[in-house]
C-alpha cells in the first residue's frame, strides 16, 4: 500500500524582484529565465516530492512583490502551513523587508506555520564579494531569534533551492 499524499499549502512573501518567482520556477520546472514578467497578483503552482518514502504535494501560492498587493497578502497566508520569505543578498531594503513579513507572519497567520527566510542571488558574489550587501550571518541571527529555517540560495545556478523545499517538507506532520 502506498503511502497517502501529504499537501502542504506554501506562499511566497517578499520584496519585488528578489526572485521569488524564479525560485518557484527552479523548484517547479528545474528552470531559469533572465527576464522574467513581474507576476501579477497571485500565481499558483504544484509539485510533488518524496521524502523518506511519502509524497509531499506543494500547493505553492506564488504571490506579486508589488506593494499594490501587500493588502491581499493575508488572504494567502492565513491558511498556509509553509511560507517562504526571500530576499536578495544584494539589496539591503530587501532584507528589512523580510524582516516585516516574519514578524507579520508571527502576528497574524497560522501559530505554527513553518517559515523558511531565503537570502537569493548568492551566484551574484561568486566572482565579487563586494556585490553581497546583507552578510550571512544578519539572515542566520534573524533566523535564530524567530525559530526559521535559512538557506542562501541561487535560483539561477539551482544552489540550495530544493532544499529549502525538502526542509520544510521534512517538518510537516504526515497523513497516516
Ligand atoms: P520576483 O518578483 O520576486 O518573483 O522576482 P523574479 O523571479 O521575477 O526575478 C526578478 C529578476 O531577478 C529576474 O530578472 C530574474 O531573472 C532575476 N533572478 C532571480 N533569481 C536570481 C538568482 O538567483 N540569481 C540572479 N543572478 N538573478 C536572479
Amino acid at each position: 500500500m502506498s503511502n497517502p499524499i501529504t499537501s502542504i499549502k506554501l506562499v511566497l512573501l517578499g520584496e519585488a524582484a528578489v526572485g521569488k518567482s524564479s525560485i518557484v520556477l527552479r523548484f517547479v520546472s528545474n528552470d531559469f529565465s533572465e527576464n522574467k514578467e513581474p507576476t501579477i497578483g497571485a500565481a499558483f503552482l504544484t509539485q510533488r516530492v518524496n521524502i523518506n518514502n511519502n509524497t509531499i504535494k506543494f500547493e505553492i501560492w506564488d504571490t506579486a512583490g508589488q506593494e499594490r498587493f501587500a493588502s491581499l497578502a493575508p488572504m494567502y497566508y492565513r491558511n498556509a502551513q509553509a511560507a517562504l520569505v526571500v530576499y536578495d543578498i544584494t539589496k539591503p531594503q530587501s532584507f528589512i523587508k523580510a524582516r516585516h513579513w516574519v514578524k507579520e507572519l508571527h502576528e497574524q497567520a497560522s501559530k505554527d506555520i513553518i517559515i523558511a527566510l531565503v537570502g537569493n542571488k548568492v551566484d551574484i558574489i561568486e566572482n565579487d564579494e563586494s556585490e553581497r550587501k546583507v552578510a550571512r550571518e544578519e539572515g542566520e541571527r534573524l533566523a535564530e531569534e524567530e525559530g526559521l529555517i535559512f538557506f542562501e540560495t541561487s535560483a539561477k545556478t539551482a544552489e540550495n533551492v530544493n532544499d529549502v523545499f525538502l526542509n520544510i517538507g521534512e517538518k510537516i506532520p504526515l497523513k497516516n
